[in-house]
């Protein structure tokens, strides 16, 4: 026997997917899959059953535990197929398991499919099979502050809907919907509102279930947004941490001082040591960029800059006389000599 291939695979969805996500998952592949819609297609035979034992498993959530940890090859009875022996009624070699011709070791979610199919399949008229609608892209422009603390922005862009006339048949009484000119669909300008998670990346995406293509008679695709995160005038995003410089007088750097230093998110005070150097680099802790995955904030890293007056007087001049008189040996002393 080939090897199984992992469910999430199966379903097309990555390892944390949500129960919801799971279900919507197999009711799309289930549409599309479905006998039915397939007649005589063993490969979409294989891959509805396919489907099958991997909604099973994933929606119950102990044997889910139990996939996530040990795969294919889980511990304990009635692990990694949709049936087992040892526990249905009557014992082995009892018959009568659950299921139709050629879905041997299945069984239907009764009221699930029911409900997929009744709409599509009653009232006597057979339709063309229904196909699910297609994953579209787009892209989005979003100020760097509203990635790094999330946000709100709004995305223009032409989507195919389900045509309102024919409502996705394509058919207007004997002949052809006019409205969309028999294809179920039309396209229509939209603006959607999208929700920029805390801590986006520049280049990240984000899936916005049911806004992609409409599907004839089947549900909608998903939409992929692309995120561009517009570079900050003065702000710049390195990992999770922040960057900025910080200007500060001769003085300042010299003596000490107390400063503000803007972030992300404020204004924060923080202190220049006596005698810090230009080009000196200081952290605020957890000032960052805080991560989506694991809840924990970067850190806010600020570079000051020591500002010289332009203007020069005598008495400046005397000034700055003193404090060269106060540096220990040659600051030039660590350049490489003889180049
Ligand atoms: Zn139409």
């Amino acid at each position: 026997m080939a090897a199984k291939r992992d469910y999430y695979e199966v379903l097309g969805l990555s390892k944390g997917a949500s129960e919801a996500e799971i279900k919507k998952a197999y009711r799309r592949l289930a549409r599309k899959l479905h006998p039915d819609v397939n007649p005589g297609d063993k490969a979409a035979q294989k891959r509805f059953q396919e489907v099958q034992e991997a909604y099973e498993l994933l929606k119950d959530e102990e044997k889910r535990r139990a996939y996530d940890r040990f795969g294919h090859a889980g511990p304990g009875p009635g692990f990694g197929g949709g049936f087992d022996p040892r526990t249905a009624a009557g014992g082995p070699g009892a018959g009568g398991f659950a299921g139709g011709p050629g879905f041997e070791g299945f069984h239907f979610e009764g009221g699930d499919l029911g409900d997929l199919f009744g709409n599509l399949f009653g009232g006597g008229r057979r339709p063309a099979g229904p196909q699910a609608g297609e994953d579209t892209r787009a892209q989005i422009e979003v100020p760097f502050r509203d990635a790094v603390l999330g946000g709100m922005a709004t995305l223009a862009l032409r989507r195919e809907k389900t045509c309102p006339t024919c409502g996705g048949s394509g058919r207007a009484g004997k002949g052809v919907c006019p409205t969309c000119r028999g294809e179920g669909v039309v396209a229509e300008s939209e603006r959607l509102r999208v929700r920029i998670p805390e801590g986006t990346e520049n280049g990240g995406a984000i899936r916005l279930p049911g806004k992609g293509g409409a599907g004839r008679n089947g549900p909608p695709g998903d939409l992929y947004v692309t995120v561009r995160v517009t570079p900050h005038t003065y702000f710049e995003r390195q990992g999770n941490d922040i960057l900025g410089i910080v200007p500060i007088t001769v003085k300042e750097a010299y003596a000490g001082a107390e400063i503000e230093v803007p972030t992300i998110h404020g204004p924060v005070r923080a202190k220049v040591p006596p005698g810090t150097q230009g080009r000196q680099k200081f952290r605020l802790r957890g000032q960052g960029v805080k991560d989506p995955r694991t809840g924990s904030a970067g850190d806010h890293i600020y570079t000051v800059r020591v500002m010289v007056p332009k203007s020069v007087t005598p008495a400046g001049t005397d000034a700055a006389t003193l404090l060269d008189s106060l540096y220990e040996g040659d600051v030039r002393a660590e350049l490489p000599k003889g180049l």
